[in-house]
């Protein structure tokens, strides 16, 4: 009897989006396609252009090793672990090296992660790395500076709509455009983003190379107490450390619109020494220093995850533009990753597209609902003041204790 061959052998699968989720995808998919079938052609759009510059992705994201984030370990099973780890800006789970922290207002420790595996690595750099890796597989084509916007699906076949009105077709679409999806306003135009109750005010600020303050050189996490106010720091390279400042609020921020101007960007750096006073240095040198094209605003937003109702659909949301977390998740990097594997793990041994997205839902959709719950606790918990911020302190030290144990 002849092999069953994978559905999607020798079909055609364009990807929107070449960020974490598209990008880690494809690289899975060829890492985990069986010998002997019709490997599928792959086309990604991409909005931007492959040289970016520092304001859009000049901040730093950190991969996780531990069993729930696993990102690290996507990275591995990639072949992409040691370069990544490599440039990477800091390394945990390592003798000497930082790590996720909780700080007090004086920088003392409440919680160190520092024992816990895992790289802060910028996100300029992830996608560096793995946009080589995806363009040294000969069946990948990266389509730069296209947004697309529109997609139809007619006889299971699905269209999209290019920039200059062409159009382009395949058999199956993975929409991995990120937080904003246009995909998903285009196919779920009511499944929207909401606003999670927190406003961010943050840069990046330079030093001379090797000078950036402890403990921000080499450590990242909150410091709490701040009266309601959260702060939030990272390296980004031997001479730049992230920052920002944020607070609850009832409703978003207005947009503003960009590049900023001069006065508003001092007016912003204003506010965020003035919310953030209670902070000891490094913050006012953190935030003085900040390089101006960096600094902005942002709506902390998110929205539950979903399943893919319509299992014979071939159009398949992943990463962020299924279920976008704010930056208070510090996860939503090693989710892209995540569902890149597992989705592409799927569609190289299931038989049928509603197989596949059937056993990738299970494991996506509960493991980002976690997350999102993960998220609104970390808001929660970085402007608590009074009780809630004594009893958030108690129970960090408990955890501290156990991990500690735990080794
Ligand atoms: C300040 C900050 C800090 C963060 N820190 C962490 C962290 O520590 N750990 C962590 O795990 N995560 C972190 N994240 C979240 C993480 O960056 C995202 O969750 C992750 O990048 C999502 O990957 P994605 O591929 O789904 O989306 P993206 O990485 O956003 O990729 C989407 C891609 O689609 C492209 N695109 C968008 N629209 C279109 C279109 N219409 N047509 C074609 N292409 C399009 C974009 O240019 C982009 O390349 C942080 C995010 C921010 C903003």
């Amino acid at each position: 009897m002849e092999p069953q061959l994978p559905f999607a052998a020798g079909k055609k699968i364009i990807i929107i989006g070449g960020g974490v989720a598209g990008l880690a995808f494809a690289i899975s998919l060829r890492k985990q396609w069986p010998d002997g079938s019709a490997f599928p052609e792959i086309v990604v759009y991409e909005r931007d252009n492959k040289e970016l510059s520092i304001g859009r992705e000049g901040y730093s994201i950190s991969i996780r090793g531990d069993a729930r984030s696993g990102g690290l370990q996507a990275l591995e099973k990639m072949g992409l672990s040691d370069t990544a780890t490599q440039q990477a800006v800091s390394q945990s789970g390592v003798d000497g090296s930082g790590g996720f922290m909780m700080w007090d207002l004086q920088w003392n420790t409440l919680l160190g992660l520092g024992n816990q595996p895992g790289i802060r690595i910028t996100r300029d750099t992830l996608r560096r790395v793995m946009i080589d890796a995806a363009l040294s597989i000969p069946e990948v084509h990266i389509r730069w500076g296209t947004a697309c916007s529109d997609v139809k699906l007619e006889d299971g076949i699905v269209t999209v709509v290019l920039p200059d009105g062409n159009v382009d077709q395949a058999d199956i679409l993975i929409a991995a455009d990120g937080a904003s999806s246009k995909i998903r306003v285009s196919v779920r135009p009511d499944d929207k983003l909401s606003f999670a109750g927190a406003v961010l005010i943050s840069g990046s600020s330079n030093f001379p190379s090797g000078q950036v303050p402890a403990p921000v050189d080499r450590n990242w996490g909150l410091v709490l107490g701040g009266g309601g106010t959260g702060f939030f720091t990272s390296p980004v390279a031997a001479s730049r450390a992230l920052w920002s400042v944020s607070y609850l609020s009832n409703e978003p921020r207005e947009k503003m619109k960009t590049p900023y101007s001069q006065e508003q960007v001092e007016t912003l750096l204003e506010e965020a020494l003035d919310r953030g006073r209670s902070f000891a240095e490094p913050f006012q040198s953190m935030v003085k220093n900040s390089d101006p094209a960096t600094v902005k605003v942002i709506n902390a937003m998110d929205k539950p995850p979903f399943s893919h109702a319509d299992p014979q659909s071939p159009i398949i949301f992943i990463g962020d533009a299924n279920h976008p977390v704010s930056p208070f998740a510090g996860n939503g990097a090693n989710m892209a990753l995540m569902d890149g594997w597992e989705l592409a793990t799927q569609f190289s041994k299931a038989k049928s597209l509603p197989e596949a997205l059937t056993a990738y839902d299970k494991s996506s959709v509960s493991r980002s609902q976690a997350a999102l719950s993960q998220s609104h606790w970390s808001i929660s918990m970085a402007h608590a003041t009074g009780v809630k911020l004594f009893l958030y302190r108690t129970s960090l030290k408990l955890i501290g204790i156990l991990t500690w144990l735990r080794g």
